[in-house]
């Protein structure tokens, strides 16, 4: 019978992947939390009206990337493409407002977007997502790129950018948007079809289109962070101010607009030369009416989200794999060995030690050549004459010495010998 296949564009993490996802998950937390950031998780469906409302109607991502089905009672529902609109719909609707530990969260977990697959971008792929409310001040700004960066230095990526750029607020951007719609009107004929549409629906996003005759019609474009408010130019400056004084450096990019509606003044990306096309490992911005228009108080809100396949593949190409320890294994021979085996093993486990045996009956050698595989340095061997005699055997297959030790000792000296990683 034909076997059957994952979904395109949606992957499974083996076990010799799975290394790198929790040293950057176990590095996430410990970052984050240092940063007074807790842990919240919200469903993978939402009700689709929540992307619509938040990420904008006009963009990508809900246009055409989003996983959507009807439920029985014919109500729209879609696979989050995202983390913040969940994040600040948990926040409104269980008034974490008033909570005063809970303004800074953070989720890991997996996204959906019907795009096309390539690598470093799939259909599911996992996001590290955080976000802070209730202050508007730069300082925040600062500390909230300073933290994503301390992440990427934890995990030892430091080929990357982090580029910044503030898209002004409600005031600046609706007169900055009609000034380059009228620039894109007489550039019209240059841009690609995408561009066309965009250039109503959507103009900013027409900076980030890949097309190279748009890129080449929008290089005398009129940019929004020479035309922002005097309120937004301030905060900008001191968010570059704050960033400096941590010693953070970062690259001003006018032409950054992020594939989201929701942003308002600083947005930024960690972006990389080292994945080809995809070159965001992650993004970011203040979103400071988004909570209000979702129905919530009117608090501002900033945050970001980093691409953990990317960080992954990022990772993959500077360091060696993170290392487990190997189990400790215990090699049998004989029933009533093999009897004992399995409870001394149950035992070792509740002590923390990671531990492997033999339940086929298979000779010492296979066995030992088994815990070599599983490149166990600690082997207790089980013979029959020693189990008469209450004894076993401690093997080190790294110094290939052997010591006899009596049984009730063995635990005890298995944990001196072997320890397991947290
Ligand atoms: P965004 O929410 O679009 O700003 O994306 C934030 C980060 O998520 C990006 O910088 C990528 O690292 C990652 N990302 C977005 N879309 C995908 C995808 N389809 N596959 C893999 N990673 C993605």
């Amino acid at each position: 019978m034909e076997s059957i296949q994952a979904v395109k564009g949606m992957n499974d993490i083996l076990p010799d992947q799975i290394g790198w996802w929790h040293f950057v998950e176990i590095t996430t937390r410990k970052v984050f939390e240092s940063f007074g950031y807790r842990e919240m998780r919200t469903p993978a469906l939402e009700k689709l009206e929540l992307f619509a409302r938040s990420i904008g109607e006009s963009t990508d991502i809900v246009e055409k990337e989003m996983y959507t089905i009807a439920d029985s009672k014919g109500e729209w529902l879609a696979l989050r493409p995202e983390a913040t609109a969940s994040m600040v719909r948990a926040f409104i609707q269980h008034n974490l407002q008033a909570d005063p530990l809970a303004r800074k969260f953070y989720t890991i977990g997996p996204m959906f977007r019907h795009e096309r697959p390539q690598k470093g971008r799939y259909r599911q792929f996992h996001q590290i997502d955080a976000e802070a409310f209730g202050v508007d001040d730069p300082m925040l700004d600062a500390e909230v790129m300073y933290m994503l960066r301390s992440l990427l230095q934890k995990l030892g990526l430091t080929q990357v950018a982090l580029h910044i750029n503030t898209l002004g607020c409600t005031e600046c951007r609706p007169v900055f948007r009609e000034r380059l719609t009228r620039f894109l009107e007489q550039s019209a004929n240059r841009l690609c079809p995408d561009c066309q549409r965009r250039r109503h629906a959507n103009p900013l996003r027409t900076f980030d289109c890949k097309v190279d005759r748009c890129q080449a019609a929008l290089v005398e474009a009129p940019l929004l962070l020479e035309s922002v408010c005097e309120h937004c130019a301030l905060h900008f400056g001191q968010v570059k101010g704050y960033l400096d004084d941590l010693g953070a450096p970062y690259v001003v990019d006018p032409r950054m607009v992020r594939g989201l509606d929701y942003y308002m003044r600083t947005t930024f990306e960690i972006i990389t030369d080292r994945l080809g096309a995809q070159n965001a490992v992650g993004g970011g911005g203040r979103y400071d009416g988004l909570v209000r228009d979702l129905g919530g108080p009117d608090v501002p809100g900033i945050g970001f989200a980093i691409g953990m396949e990317r960080l992954i593949l990022l990772l993959q190409q500077g360091q060696p794999s993170p290392v487990r320890t190997p189990p400790v294994f215990i090699a049998v021979l004989g029933d009533t060995a093999r009897h004992r085996g399995f409870l001394l093993s149950q035992e070792l486990r509740d002590l923390g030690l990671e531990v492997e045996m033999d339940y086929e009956g298979r000779s010492l050698k296979s066995q030992l050549r088994r815990a070599d595989k599983l490149g166990s340095r600690h082997v207790l061997i089980l013979g029959e004459d020693e189990i008469q005699r209450n004894e076993a055997q401690l093997r080190d297959m790294r110094e290939k010495t052997q010591t006899l030790l009596p049984l009730s000792e063995a635990a005890a000296e298995l944990r001196k010998v072997a320890t397991v990683p947290v």
